[in-house]
């Protein structure tokens, strides 16, 4: 079992922000930002190389809710949105996560 299924069944605790049916949205335990968020949702996809077309609309649900929470936040001078997909792209938790990154100027490209 993953940690963030360990988040969603309420094992472990998290600075949860926002919750829906679908997904759950809640702070990164290591900040690489002023503004770090993690959305998750319910439904245990390992990585988007896992999703269907099954989970499409819950992949949009996600990135809504994404730009929702970044309003909320007042990220009003921008922000990023970042899926890490398997070991090259970074991916360290195997259940699918989209990150809202702002509050500071963000290099490009990534490292
Ligand atoms: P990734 O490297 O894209 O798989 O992102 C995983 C993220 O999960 C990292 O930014 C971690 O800091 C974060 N993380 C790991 N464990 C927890 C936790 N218990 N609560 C909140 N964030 C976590």
């Amino acid at each position: 079992m993953t940690i963030f299924q360990k988040i969603i069944d309420r094992q472990i605790p998290a600075d949860i922000i926002y919750e829906d049916a679908e997904c759950l949205a809640f702070r990164d335990v290591n900040p690489q930002a002023p503004t770090h968020v993690l959305i998750i949702p319910r439904k245990p996809i390992p990585s988007l190389a896992h999703a269907t077309v099954e989970d499409q609309s819950l992949l949009g649900h996600l990135l809504l809710v994404a730009g929702k929470l970044a309003v909320e936040l007042h990220l009003t001078d921008g922000f990023r949105t970042v899926l890490n997909s398997g070991r090259d792209g970074g991916q360290t938790v195997d259940h699918l996560h989209v990150h809202l990154l702002g509050g500071r100027s963000l290099g490009w490209p990534p490292g």
